[in-house]
């Protein structure tokens, strides 16, 4: 804290950052610009969010020799879309990212830097799936020859369209405009001859962007698509992005790197205002403190970004960007754990994962811990979807019979509950976004061009695995050598 805060203040202040926390700080705007009594410190660079991505801009900048600056986290933890929860026996569960896999380089060589381990996730037996109402379990879901062919098809058309793309600058790709009018599902009507196909894309647009293919940009998954290396590594568990776990959950890498940083990492500090200070300076003010900087990088969703007020305004492309983003129709996502005394489910040849295209629960995988000391099973679902699971208590009893129809009675013997309401959380307008036409070619190139001297890093605005862990610690190290170049320059 800085020494010039005195105690009675910082108690006031932090009230006021708690405040702010609950309450989604906007109202505080004013009040807290005005408030000529906050304390100014003055650093060469300023990071705002102390996500994966912010944290990895300040590890970046150390790296380069760049030891002024301060990440400032609205919350009162690190790690922002990763989250650990205790679950007892020493173990956690993740209710935010959580999976890496192959190809995701940025995220392996971090891990290694840092010591922590990973670890294979478990696919032993057969997947269940619920698609088009019928459920079945196997290695792939039960389908005709043709219902199977006519998906691999279209499948592999996609991968091929989307290696067309520039990786990480989809308006740059032939016929972007065009491919930007278009959703997924219009893209499909013209390609798919069975409604299994359709069916199969709607249960992958539900798991990875959290949206229906009648909404989704084609363009936009394309881009995602490319980013990744093309379909096969997205969907995949083994061989692909849900390949693995981290050793202690995912959110101790934000904490290692945290520490790594120590008092360079400021808590309870959202920053309410950005602005244009002095000729060649910026002001960030939060309502405990105000800081200047020669440059900021703000490290969250573009819709996040919408929460803090500019001045001057952003580029109207850029602003359009982060506006659009925050108004997309996406499904408000829980992940939520059921916990067992063990993971029975192996036994019967089952390896715990579900997978439907319109069943309450969109997703669940085998979350035991690596011991198997205890049975653990994770969920996705939306309340939009399943509006019967609306508050917690009737979504915790409602998800055990949903599970019982998918791996039996057993499922109802759950020993614990904890879940995650992405929804409710002040600072994250979530995680996997579905955007919708027009929003990609109109400000796409705004992702990640610096706005004067704000840079812009967050997992969105990286060129590989853009929507994953990976995509945020690139963007992170990508944003702080462009800071670097620049205060150098
Ligand atoms: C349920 C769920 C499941 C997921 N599963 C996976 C997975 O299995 N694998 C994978 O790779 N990825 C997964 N992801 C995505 C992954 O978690 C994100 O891509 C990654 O964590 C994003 O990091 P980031 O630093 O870019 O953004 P964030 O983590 O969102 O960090 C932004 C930070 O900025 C802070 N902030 C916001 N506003 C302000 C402000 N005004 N002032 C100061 N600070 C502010 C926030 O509190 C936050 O800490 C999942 C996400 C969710 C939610």
């Amino acid at each position: 804290m800085n020494d010039r805060v005195s105690r009675r203040r910082f108690v006031r202040l932090s009230g006021g950052a708690a405040a702010a926390a609950s309450l989604g700080a906007p109202g505080l705007v004013r009040a807290a610009v005005d408030d000529t009594r906050l304390v100014a410190r003055h650093v060469n660079v300023l990071i705002v969010g102390a996500g994966l991505s912010g944290l990895m801009a300040g590890r970046e900048l150390q790296r380069r020799g760049v030891d002024s600056f301060l990440v400032l986290e609205a919350s009162n933890r690190v790690g922002g879309r990763t989250l650990n929860m205790p679950i007892g026996g020493g173990h956690v569960v993740e209710v935010g990212g959580e999976w890496i896999g192959p190809g995701q380089d940025s995220i392996a060589t971090l891990i290694d830097e840092l010591g922590i381990g990973a670890f294979d996730a478990y696919y032993g037996g057969d997947t269940t799936y619920d698609i088009e109402g019928v459920i079945s379990r196997g290695l792939l879901p039960d389908a005709s020859f043709s219902e199977l062919a006519d998906f691999t098809k279209v499948a592999w058309q996609l991968d091929r369209l989307c290696k067309k793309m520039p990786v990480g600058e989809p308006w740059r790709m032939a016929g972007a405009a065009e491919l930007d009018r278009m959703t997924l599902g219009d893209w499909l009507r013209q390609h798919a001859s069975t409604s299994f196909t359709p069916s199969v894309f709607r249960l992958i647009t539900r798991a990875v962007w959290s949206g229906y293919p009648e909404r989704i940009s084609l363009l936009w998954v394309l881009h995602y698509l490319r980013a990744a290396g093309g379909l096969l590594p997205v969907i995949l568990n083994e061989g692909g992005a849900q390949e693995q776990r981290i050793v202690g959950g995912s959110q101790v890498i934000s904490e290692r790197m945290a520490t790594d940083l120590g008092d360079r990492v400021l808590l309870g500090r959202p920053a309410l205002r950005i602005e244009d200070h002095a000729p060649d300076r910026m002001r960030v003010v939060t309502p405990v403190e105000t800081f200047t900087a020669d440059r900021v990088i703000v490290a969250m969703a573009p819709s996040d970004t919408v929460r803090i007020d500019f001045a001057p305004a952003l580029p109207k492309p850029r602003a359009e960007l982060a506006s659009g983003w925050a108004r997309l129709p996406r499904l408000p996502l829980v992940k939520a754990a059921l916990l067992y005394k063990t993971p029975f489910w192996r036994a019967d040849g089952l390896n715990g994962a579900m997978q439907s295209d319109r069943g309450a629960v969109q997703l669940v995988f085998d979350n035991s811990p690596d011991d198997a000391s205890m049975g653990v099973l994770s969920c996705f679902l939306s309340v939009v979807e399943s509006p019967q699971f609306a508050d917690r208590t009737t979504r915790e009893e409602g998800l055990r019979e949903e599970l019982a129809r998918y791996f039996g009675p057993k499922a109802l013997d759950a020993t614990g509950y904890v879940e995650k309401d992405w929804s409710t959380d002040p600072w994250s307008t979530g995680c996997i976004t579905p955007l919708t036409p027009g929003i990609l070619t109109a400000g796409g190139e705004h992702l990640r061009k610096p706005s004067g001297r704000i840079f812009w890093a967050g997992t969105e605005s990286a060129k590989r695995w853009c929507g994953y862990m990976d995509g945020a610690i690139s963007a992170g190290a990508r944003a702080a050598n462009e800071v670097h170049a620049s205060l150098k320059a």
